[in-house]
């Protein structure tokens, strides 16, 4: 599994005696970031934090995607595959119908429906900003402008759905008009992540595994 000692001694290591890296570099920092994240899933909830300083919302997007194809459930930190695996012949335009109009489109990119929405949590929060203008983004005394937190962590701290609700109406994940959906959403979600947890009980702040 991907670790960050990994991404620092293997994808990062040639670029550590400068601070500002050319486009070249930043390019080929994220082609193998995302190459080993398709090959790999994400160690632990440390190396999911650490990738975040790299990745965009659209990377993110990409990596996703790229995930899926080689039958990866898009959340990086999962080892399983999406529920539904898409043919990769089917006729793409059909598919985007498909994805559209059903309400369960999210299972052919996501293992659940819990790391559909931990894949939320983590996107909305990751930056918008070109990985080019974050200066010494590789560098280990570089201190992104955004902790991010995991919805595994956030909800082991506060099981409280509607305590969940009022974070995620902050995030913008979830309006007022729907409030009631999400809540339900979010309980079916809690079953989920349980699951996740009895079947993975180590997926948070294990350092060891690799
Ligand atoms: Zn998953």
């Amino acid at each position: 599994m991907a670790t960050v000692e990994e991404i620092k001694s293997v994808i990062l290591k040639p670029y550590t005696n400068h601070r500002q890296l050319t486009i070249r570099e930043v390019e080929n920092i994220s082609v193998s970031l995302i190459e080993l994240l398709i090959t790999k899933d994400a160690s632990d909830a440390k190396t999911m934090k650490y990738i975040a300083r790299f990745l965009t919302k659209q990377d993110y997007d990409d990596l996703v995607q790229e995930r899926n194809l080689v039958k990866r459930c898009g959340y990086p930190l999962c080892h399983r595959s999406q529920a539904r695996v898409r043919d990769p012949f089917a006729d793409r335009q059909m598919t985007n119908f498909m994805k559209k109009n059903n309400p369960y489109a999210y299972l052919t990119e996501f293992c659940t429906k819990a790391h559909y929405r931990c894949s939320q949590y983590y996107q909305f929060q990751l930056s918008d900003e070109a990985l080019f203008s974050r200066v010494g983004v590789h560098l280990d005394d570089y201190e992104p402008s955004t902790e991010v937190q995991l919805l595994e962590e956030a909800l082991q701290k506060e099981s409280d759905i509607k305590e969940m609700i009022r974070g995620m109406t902050e995030l913008k994940l979830a309006d007022e008009e729907n409030k009631d959906e999400i809540e339900k959403d979010i309980s079916e979600m809690l079953a989920d992540i349980k699951i996740v947890e009895v079947n993975e009980p180590n997926i948070i702040g294990d350092l060891a595994r690799d």
